[in-house]
């Protein structure tokens, strides 16, 4: 998105009164915003929530979804820009790179025991699409990794434009790039780690290696020509179950998306308050419509989707909190487990 969140609203979302927020980065995985929708009226506890994440250990094979950044072009320090990992069989995954995405990765690394996600493992990066708060974070996942001993380049995929952008980007750096080469700095063992080969897709099949495959699935954000989804299968080895995890990116309601997901463990699907939306300008109302998806909407997709456990992020709040979100989803008919995302939590 752009602009979408503060522009010509003045509505900054105010400090949420859960208790996270006061320390973001401790380990809470979301356990004031985790909720058995229906089944459960009112927030789950924090012990009932905590049953519905998990610590990663970066030696299981099963694969495990990482929050690094939830936010939006706000710049709440608490959210950091768009990006989450899929870890499985010790190799991050990374999907968008919003602003703070390399010091986000160390921190889950640091405080959840993810080697993966230490700045020397990010060499693998799906970009959902090219609008600034999710690709600001690129030239630190190109080359601040490889300043800290990334022993390899990262992979870029993305839709139609990634070339062109991380060419730029390439372009921009080129000073620092010969200076750390042929300066004093050793990189004898990493010479061509700050290299970063693209993939463009517009959807199907693109990425497959021994611990995932990975789908790009084409979604309906506003005049993006081509915007994209991701589906992470985990094939399941060692004992580790077979996982699917879809990411919407930012989207309207796709269809793409529910037949995706059809049943997968997680959908982790961005949202925006459908109470707030009302109080918009017309024609930020008009942007919000055709670009993103309200809690609403999110019902009826995730109502046929049917993924174990639905994960909002990217949350466009409006003065709304994490509790109003999940409020309004419940009143609009979910009956499936769901939690609103916060930086660091882990499922
Ligand atoms: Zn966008
Ligand atoms: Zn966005």
């Amino acid at each position: 998105m752009t602009n979408e969140a503060a522009g010509g609203c003045g509505a900054k979302r105010p400090r949420s009164t859960m208790s996270h927020t006061s320390d973001p980065l401790r380990i809470g995985l979301s356990l004031a915003t985790a909720v058995l929708a229906s089944a459960v009226p009112a927030p789950a506890s924090p012990q009932e929530a905590a049953a519905d994440t998990a610590v990663a250990d970066d030696t299981a094979s099963e694969i495990r979804l990482v929050i690094l950044g939830t936010g939006t072009p706000n710049a709440d320090p608490d959210r950091s820009g768009p990006a989450v990992a899929v870890v499985a069989g010790g190799r991050a995954y990374l999907v968008d790179a919003g602003p703070g995405i390399v010091r986000r990765a160390a921190a889950a690394s640091t405080r959840h025991g993810i080697e993966a996600l230490a700045p020397s493992g990010l060499n693998r990066l799906f970009l959902t699409h090219l609008h600034s708060d999710h690709t600001v974070g690129l030239p630190d996942v190109i080359f601040s990794p490889w300043v800290l001993e990334r022993p390899d380049p990262i992979l870029v995929f993305g839709p139609p434009g990634t070339a062109t952008m991380v060419e730029h980007i390439q372009e921009a750096w080129k000073e620092d790039v010969h200076m750390r080469l042929f300066g004093l700095e050793p990189h004898d063992y990493n010479r061509d780690a700050y290299r970063s080969p693209v993939t463009e897709t517009t959807g199907g099949p693109v990425y497959e290696d021994e611990n995932v495959r990975v789908t790009a699935i084409p979604v309906m954000h506003g005049s993006w020509p081509h915007s994209l989804g991701y589906r992470f299968d985990a094939p399941g080895r060692d004992g580790a179950p077979a996982r699917t995890i879809v990411i919407s990116g930012d989207a309207r309601p796709s269809e793409s998306l529910v037949e995706a997901c059809d049943g997968c463990d997680i959908l982790v699907h961005e949202v925006y308050s459908a109470e707030t939306f009302k109080g918009r300008p017309p024609e930020w109302q008009r942007y919000h419509a055709d670009s993103h998806t309200s809690t609403v909407e999110l019902v009826d997709i995730a109502t046929r989707a049917r993924p174990a456990l639905l994960v909002l992020y990217h949350q466009l709040y409006w003065g709304a909190t994490d509790e109003d979100l999940l409020r309004e989803i419940r009143e609009a008919g979910y009956t499936g487990r769901v939690v609103s995302a916060a930086d660091l939590d882990v499922y």
